[in-house]
């Protein structure tokens, strides 16, 4: 997989602490005088917010195809990455992205059941080369990350209104791909202090800018 210098995505189950560490990243990056555009997925864009509320309209649980929720999130990538993440990467700023392929790899393709070869086909024709050089996925048990979002007190957007065990094929999918891709893939340990990942999270980025 050909992967783009200085794009970066976080991933996880949500309640993983990606949000958090998003930002203390793009806080300690911009401290050492770089520039950085954040945003995250399905989103970015103001195309990509409008497939975002169709992708997560709650109203939609049980009547959106499989391959319709997948095409959807590339058609918001495919928005984002031209209106955003290339412009972007052309300028010389280092962008990060909440979210981005392997969500779908992880979501559609393990969780969903559509397979890895589907997912891996659109996403070469969504993202061509504009694929992220570091992926690191914030490796949590489901249990751990409930207990986190239970707190936020929001009602749940049709995609976390799945069950846990959907959730844990998720969570297996993040881990495969830190298996088989660790070239650009890195899982660490999000069940410990926001501080501690950082510290981790930031290594991992700085080698990569070195
Ligand atoms: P995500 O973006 O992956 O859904 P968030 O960053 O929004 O995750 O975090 C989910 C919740 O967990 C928030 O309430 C946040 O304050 C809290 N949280 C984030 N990181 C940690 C951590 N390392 N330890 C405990 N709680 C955390």
């Amino acid at each position: 997989m050909k992967t783009a210098k200085r794009f970066f995505c976080l991933e996880g189950i949500d309640g993983s602490g990606k949000t958090t560490q998003l930002d203390m990243l793009a806080a300690a990056l911009e401290a050492e005088g770089y520039t950085v555009v954040k945003f995250r997925e399905p989103g970015g864009a103001k195309i990509s917010e409008r497939i975002r509320e169709l992708l997560l309209d709650p109203s939609f649980k049980g009547i959106m195809s499989d391959k319709a929720e997948l095409l959807l999130y590339n058609a918001a990538r495919a928005q984002v990455i031209k209106e955003v993440i290339q412009p972007a990467l052309d300028a010389g700023k280092i962008v990060i992205a909440d979210r981005f392929a392997w969500s779908t790899f992880a979501y559609q393709g393990y969780a969903r059941g559509l397979g890895p070869e589907m997912v891996q086909r659109l996403t070469e024709m969504t993202c061509g080369d504009c694929f992220p050089e570091l992926t690191v996925v914030m490796d949590i048990s489901v249990e751990r990350s409930r207990a986190r979002t239970s707190k936020r007190g929001e009602a749940p957007d049709r995609l976390e209104q799945e069950k846990a065990d959907f959730f844990e094929r998720v969570r297996q999918g993040y881990l495969a791909a830190a298996r088989d891709y660790p070239d650009c893939v890195a899982a660490i340990n999000a069940d410990r202090s926001a501080e501690e990942i950082q510290k981790e999270l930031l290594a991992l980025v700085k080698a990569r800018l070195a």
